[in-house]
């Protein structure tokens, strides 16, 4: 038994391991992230296809347009459901709550999904920064909690490369919101831009939704030299199918157009 695992059943015995999903505690002597029944359904989780190519999601090679323009790749691990799952629940705890053992858990599970993507040789490994003030109400970086121990499992170098300005949060805008907000969120950190110049830079986010994040960091990162940009997400979303009559309102507003030149 290594110390770090003595350091870890003492800090289990003071503040006992939950399970990242179902909040379930698990016993005083566990390194994991999630109950066993969470975990079996996390692995059937990471199993369903993609919506677009019917590929299972670690093979899925879909990407946004907008990410496109920037990223050669874009590689995630499995679909963001808006309804209760394990990955879901996973990304939120990370997010809520410092948890070493699921930062642990996702960097094995996001290591072992690149390696198996593309080859590594001058990677380096970056994040989408979380705003300061969210970094300091939830007093942690998921993202780069996460892909700091991703880079260290795979021998990779890495480095914050970004920062985060004074900005709405992304999630309460609309898909053409958090495009122009996210062009006005980010910039390249002065006093490590010049490692960007020829790299191929991993940049990873917790969650792909509209793409409009991945795609301007990616921009930043493309106009600081890289020579390319793998975007990497825990979990994607896809976009709901749009109900009947989604255009209603449009038309009305071209009938009131219209009317106005009668008058
Ligand atoms: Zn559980
Ligand atoms: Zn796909």
């Amino acid at each position: 038994m290594n110390m770090n695992k003595y350091c870890d059943i003492a800090l289990n015995l003071l503040f006992p391991p939950i399970c990242a999903s179902c909040r379930e505690t698990l016993p005083f002597d566990s390194r994991e992230a999630l109950c066993p029944v969470c975990r079996s359904h996390y692995e059937s989780e990471k199993k369903f296809l993609c919506p677009e190519c019917s590929f299972s999601h670690k093979d899925c090679t879909c990407m946004p347009p907008n990410v496109s323009r920037y990223a050669s790749e874009a590689i995630h691990l499995a679909e963001y459901l808006k309804e209760d799952s394990v990955v879901r629940n996973m990304v939120l705890s990370a997010k809520n709550e410092r948890n070493a053992y699921l930062y642990r858990f996702m960097a094995k599970e996001l290591a072992t999904l690149l390696s198996s993507r593309m080859d590594l040789d001058e990677v380096l490994v970056t994040f989408v920064p979380r705003s300061a003030k969210k970094e300091a109400e939830f007093g942690v970086d998921q993202a780069k909690e996460a892909s700091r121990r991703m880079a260290k499992i795979l021998g990779c170098e890495f480095y914050s490369l970004l920062y985060h300005k004074k900005s709405k949060e992304q999630k309460h805008l609309s898909v053409f919101e958090r495009a122009a907000n996210a062009r006005n969120t980010y910039g390249v950190l002065k006093k490590n831009s010049h490692l960007i110049r020829g790299r191929r830079v991993v940049l990873y986010d917790d969650v792909m939704t509209s793409g409009a994040t991945a795609s301007v960091c990616a921009s930043l990162l493309k106009r600081a030299g890289a020579v390319e940009v793998i975007v990497l997400t825990f979990a994607k979303t896809y976009p709901k199918q749009k109900p009947k009559g989604a255009s209603l309102p449009r038309k009305k507003q071209i009938y009131k157009v219209k009317k106005s030149w009668f008058w």
